[in-house]
């Protein structure tokens, strides 16, 4: 039997690609290669090109393999492109993921891992955040991801369709082999875009607001490695192999760095000055999300390995000065 990947070619999908087959797994992969590269696809891979809201081709897909489970990575993932282009992340998104669970009803596919995110939450009122703590999504991204959980959790109770959803905070990171890394085009996130200074490509990064209620007023975020995130995905499809119910779970370091503690950090890792130039606040973005991943290492058994903002960007730098331009 087989674990289909939708997003498969994206930055974190190819993680855990190579991580399932790393571990014997026979893996189909379904991308429409919006924001993938298909050079991120593990070579053992099976690989469909094809879109998600596209029901007859997830149907052939499921007709032609044996598929036991599903692992949705398969969503547009910008805050600040969800603000001025809302319709199409609930098209993407919440139609997507409908074609998706419809599929897998009239296939009989009963379990299905999913990528969620902190966006849910919105502004939190306390940190560290909790799975119960209330959702009120501040942008479209987040509105579009508790959207999805909401219908899986009625496709549970109508179609006894098992689902894990994720709630990631900021993932970062690339494989240990340094292979595959995250690789956007155009690069948003902040990890990525202060490494572009040390490389060359950028002359400085910009600092999104520096008036926020925090230590230093930049925003504090969670990283989390991929791998990490990764690791969990998997202990989420034991849980549900075991035939556990469905539930939701944080994933971060449950540590919040600033944006110019990630500066600082990225100077120490590559030894070099990183310019910066404090820029407007970008709409839609909370000012502290920390989670609390008690949850998961509770009943998932998920131990991060990578707790060491060194090492997270370390990890990222090693696939960056070898990935210049990402996989073209
Ligand atoms: N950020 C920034 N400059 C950039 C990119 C991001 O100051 O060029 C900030 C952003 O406002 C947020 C944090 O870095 O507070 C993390 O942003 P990212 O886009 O990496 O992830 P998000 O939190 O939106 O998922």
């Amino acid at each position: 039997m087989s674990v289909l990947v939708c997003g498969g070619a994206g930055y974190i999908g190819s993680h855990c690609v190579y991580k399932l087959i790393e571990l014997g797994q026979k893996v189909v992969v379904v991308d429409n290669l919006q924001t993938g590269n298909s050079k991120a696809i593990h070579k053992d891979a099976i690989f469909y090109k094809g879109d998600i809201r596209d029901l007859d081709f997830l149907n052939k897909v499921f007709t032609e393999q044996e598929i036991d489970s599903v692992i949705h990575f398969a969503a547009n993932s910008l805050v600040g492109i969800s603000m001025s282009e809302p319709l199409s992340y609930f098209d993407n998104n919440v139609y997507g993921t409908e074609m998706l669970l419809r599929a897998m009803s009239q296939n009989d596919i009963k379990k299905i891992v999913f990528s969620s995110t902190a966006a849910v939450y919105g502004e939190p009122k306390s940190v560290p955040i909790l799975e119960t703590d209330e959702t009120n999504p501040t942008n479209p991204y987040g509105e579009t991801k508790l959207a999805m959980e909401k219908m899986m959790k009625w496709v549970d109770i109508a179609h006894g369709i098992k689902f894990v959803s994720l709630r990631y905070f900021n993932v970062a990171g690339a494989h240990e082999s340094g292979y595959i890394g995250e690789a956007h085009s155009p690069e948003t996130h902040l990890i990525p875009l202060v490494l572009e200074v040390p490389l060359g490509k950028r002359e400085k990064v910009l600092i999104f607001g520096d008036d926020y209620e925090t230590k230093d007023g930049t925003c504090i975020r969670d990283y989390i490695h991929v791998m990490d995130l990764i690791e969990a995905h998997l202990l989420a499809l034991e849980y549900l192999e075991k035939g556990n119910k469905s539930d939701i779970f944080n994933l971060g370091n449950g540590m919040g760095f600033s944006v110019k503690e990630i500066i600082h950090a990225s100077e120490r890792v590559t030894g070099q000055k990183i310019k910066n130039e404090i820029a407007p606040r970008r709409l839609g973005d909370p000012a502290i999300l920390v989670a609390s991943s008690e949850k998961a290492k509770n009943i998932l058994s998920w131990r991060p390995k990578y707790t060491d903002i060194n090492d997270i960007i370390s990890s990222a730098w090693k696939f960056h000065k070898t990935h210049e331009n990402g996989f073209n």
